[in-house]
């Protein structure tokens, strides 16, 4: 963690506060990570000193991103039948009907495969809206009858006009200009139309997962930067909630009014103080949790004992920088269970199909914050002996 200073090898790429676009502010974070199929990356998180927004600044680049993006995303295939009601697109409906809005016409940007604009159709509202993946426009049409625009919301948004309500479910957290966005979508409602959106919210340090400031998100929010870029896009909140027990981090859920265009946008409110104070406790609840993995690793493997990675995701990248996994052990491969990953390197290591590590025969690191409990249930189902598999977070079943 870097306090109160600007690196001078990182100002070059700096970017302006999304919200007020002033361009300075304490580097909070800097991370350095040999990412599968990317190559060494890196990105700052800074805490702009005029708001307090909490942002990616400098920036991963965003060739890097869509190089992200078209590698490894991924859509939930489900069976045929009613799609599931995700606890996101639970929350946005109950926000609208806590406040009793009337069904009209909904777009979602970045609707993925449809699954919440199912939902809000089911409640009477008609339905519309976009994606930039091929694949889920095909499946939102094929399993949900849902016909979406293929593109990003800067092709899609500027062609419609009198919407009542946009939603953005977990995308403007992904977004390199949320103003811009935002601006469009006021330009696509109606006059009183409303916005509804949900993002990650920077609360409760303490729960929140090691790894919080990640390659997809650029853009960190609060209650006091979500009211600030309401303010400075033209929008007034009508309710929102944070829901702190919301796995994996907490997230706040947003309903906002366009303001007429002829009411002045209301001052930004500071919100450097919570903003910082939420960075050094989270900066010490991340460093406490990456030594805790050190010690459990240290535990479970003998010096030079050969070892296995499973996961071969953002979190091995960061496991082999912030523990000694890769100088206390040998580590002689690492898999992952997403075949697109295979072939592809993670520094000097390439990943290998799961076959192969369990050929292998040594112990096995499992190496995901979220998903560690499942895949320990697939290794013992798999006939992985239990002394095999060693966990960094969650306790034996
Ligand atoms: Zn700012």
């Amino acid at each position: 963690m870097i306090q109160d200073s600007v690196r001078s090898d990182l100002a070059e790429a700096s970017r302006p506060c999304v919200i007020c676009e002033a361009d300075a502010g304490p580097q909070v974070f800097d991370t350095r990570l040999d990412i599968c199929g990317l190559g060494a990356v890196s990105f700052g998180i800074r805490c702009c000193a005029a708001c307090g927004m909490v942002q990616q600044s400098p920036a991963v680049g965003a060739e890097v991103l869509a190089q992200q993006y078209r590698l490894f995303s991924n859509y939930t295939q489900f069976d045929q039948g009613d799609p599931p009601l995700s606890a996101p697109a639970a929350r946005m409906l109950a926000l609208l009907e806590r406040r009793a809005i009337a069904p009209g016409r909904v777009y979602d940007v970045g609707a993925a495969t449809g699954a919440a604009l199912w939902h809000f159709r089911r409640r009477g509202w008609a339905v519309s809206g976009c994606d930039p993946s091929p694949k889920a426009v095909e499946q939102a049409l094929l399993s949900n009858g849902i016909t979406l625009d293929l593109g990003d919301e800067h092709e899609a948004l500027p062609p419609l006009a009198d919407l009542d309500l946009i939603t953005f479910s977990h995308v403007i957290e992904h977004l390199f200009h949320p103003r811009e966005t935002l601006a469009r979508a006021r330009r696509a409602l109606a006059p009183g139309g409303l916005l509804l959106f949900e993002v990650p919210c920077l609360a409760a340090p303490e729960i929140n997962p090691p790894g919080l400031f990640m390659l997809e998100h650029l853009s960190y929010f609060d209650a006091v930067s979500v009211e600030n870029l309401l303010a400075a896009t033209g929008f007034e909140a009508v309710d929102s909630e944070i829901t702190v027990d919301n796995w994996p981090f907490p997230v706040i859920t947003v309903l906002a009014r366009r303001t007429p265009d002829d009411v002045p946008a209301a001052p930004l409110a500071s919100g450097v103080a919570a903003a910082r104070d939420f960075c050094d406790r989270y900066a010490a609840a991340d460093d406490a949790a990456w030594a805790r993995s050190d010690a459990r690793l240290r535990a479970a493997i003998a010096p030079g004992e050969a070892v296995c990675v499973w996961g071969a995701g953002v979190h091995t990248s960061t496991l082999l920088e912030r523990t000694a996994l890769a100088t206390h052990a040998r580590l002689v491969a690492i898999t992952d269970r997403d075949q697109q990953k295979h072939g592809h390197a993670l520094g000097p290591y390439r990943i290998v199909p799961p076959e192969d590590v369990l050929a292998l025969g040594g112990k096995i690191v499992i190496s995901s914050y979220v998903s560690e409990a499942a895949i320990a249930r697939a290794l013992l189902a798999g006939g992985v002996s239990r002394d095999r598999i060693i966990r960094l977070y969650t306790a034996d079943d």
